[in-house]
């Protein structure tokens, strides 16, 4: 990315920010950008206020922590991560908690030890499928789609670890915000892969799809 093109990512976050506030996925890609152009401080402003709308989202803590640690504010830095590797750890989201606690081992803090597993009851039955997209409410009552949602490898992924309702959530809002506030031309390889790059956001998948 050039960095015009950076400049112009960045304008973006902050026009989708200005526009919805509440938009806790929009927060954490302008903290990125900021991050991605070494603009530390105002990405740790962003990342915080993504981590204030949704607490749960265990990625952000590991990038709040990089970016503390960038700044050298070490204390700062590992009191962040240790938080984000209990939340890592409490939802089961494996690579941000190990990601983090690679941070931890980096300024010498020390990895907490994994909590036992916690068990929900509120009394409605058990699905038996979890949702792996960090921010999910579903819990047990999580359900599987039926099928891959879309014909592609990714389509699989999101039926072996997304619930219905993540997807509906991605479909019938998220993506359509996407499209429209970072005005994507998906006829174009740039606005494909950014609409890719949020949707696997969006879903927790972090590695690309191999070629
Ligand atoms: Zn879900």
């Amino acid at each position: 990315m050039t960095p015009a093109e950076r400049t112009e990512q960045i304008a973006r976050y902050r026009n989708m920010v200005q526009g919805d506030p509440e938009d806790d996925l929009a927060q954490f890609r302008l903290g990125q950008a900021l991050m991605e152009d070494g603009q530390f401080p105002e990405a740790v402003e962003a990342f915080e206020r993504t981590l204030k709308l949704s607490p749960g989202f265990s990625r952000v803590y590991q990038y709040l922590g990089e970016c503390l640690i960038k700044e050298g504010q070490r204390d700062k830095a590992a009191e962040v991560l240790t938080k984000g590797w209990a939340t890592a750890d409490e939802r089961g989201d494996r690579l941000p908690r190990e990601a983090i606690a690679k941070l931890l081992v980096s300024i010498g803090a020390p990895v907490p030890a994994p909590a036992p597993p916690k068990v929900e009851d509120d009394g409605s039955p058990d699905t038996g499928f979890r949702c792996q997209r960090p921010g999910c409410m579903e819990g047990k009552r999580a359900k599987q789609l039926t099928a891959p949602p879309v014909p592609d490898e990714i389509g699989t992924r999101i039926q072996a670890h997304i619930c219905s309702a993540c997807w509906t959530l991605w479909l019938k809002d998220q993506s359509v915000k996407v499209i429209n506030e970072l005005r994507l031309d998906l006829s174009s390889d740039f606005g494909q892969g950014e609409y890719d790059r949020h949707m696997r956001e969006f879903f927790g998948f972090e590695d690309a799809p191999k070629a």
